[in-house]
């Protein structure tokens, strides 16, 4: 399953979001929108650049329920006394990508090393398709915006006065924002379902971008980010 990299940081960001409104603590924004894509940060250059001629697998250490375990223990020893909310931030994150990612759907990768050794995959040239998905995908510019927005409400009394403006933009106009958000959730999952037929893995995707795009946009409703800020 392809899930953009906007698509994980933004569900990161909401984590954190939660966290901040919970604790308040501001930090939890970036270690969770970190620990969002660090499977990725990890495995991508991992299997498809250093173990490209043997696995060329972009899904592998760093999507195991052992790699999660690990990350786990290191909040759980090193933050859990001080920095309660970052260590949650810090594990909710990874989960989440790996929820994302759906990986019940790879569980030679998620129970490794129960199961054997890593799949081996062939992705020509992933790093230029990833870039090509990336600025295709009309998700990625709605979770974008919603990144945008979160930022805006945790950064606001830090902005300078030009990016003050452009949060200023964002935070007023919030509401288009979910908007777009809900409308391509619902294009997504009716995309989801015309493809079930043919297509399953295609319309599992679908679907979990929908629900990223619909719940997301429905967790920034009730979180309302900038809600200090006088509406348009
Ligand atoms: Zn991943």
């Amino acid at each position: 399953m392809i899930v953009l990299l906007l698509c994980h940081l933004f569900i990161g960001a909401l984590i954190g979001f939660a966290i901040y409104r919970w604790k308040g603590e501001a930090l939890a924004v970036p270690v969770a929108m970190v620990a969002a894509i660090l499977p990725d940060l990890v495995d991508k250059p991992l299997g498809h650049l250093f173990l490209q001629e043997t696995l060329d697998n972009g899904r592998i250490f760093a999507h195991s329920l052992l790699f999660l375990g690990i990350v786990a223990c290191i909040a759980g020893v090193v933050a859990w006394k001080q920095y309660r909310p970052l260590a949650v931030a810090l594990l909710a994150g990874v989960v989440s990508h790996l929820l994302l990612d759906g990986m019940w759907d790879n569980p030679t990768t998620l129970f490794w090393p129960l199961l054997g050794p890593f799949a081996q995959d062939h992705y020509p040239d992933y790093f230029g398709n990833a870039i090509v998905s990336e600025l295709t995908a009309p998700s990625e510019y709605a979770f974008l915006l919603g990144i945008g927005v979160i930022a805006a409400a945790v950064l606001y009394e830090r902005l300078g006065p030009r990016l003050r403006s452009i949060g200023d933009a964002l935070l007023r106009h919030r509401r288009i924002v979910y908007g777009v958000m809900m409308i391509i959730g619902i294009v997504q999952l009716v995309t989801a379902f015309v493809t079930l037929a043919n297509d399953p893995a295609v319309a599992q995707n679908e679907f979990v971008l929908a629900v990223a795009l619909m719940l997301g946009g429905a967790s920034l409703v009730r979180l309302d980010p900038g809600s200090a800020v006088p509406d348009a």
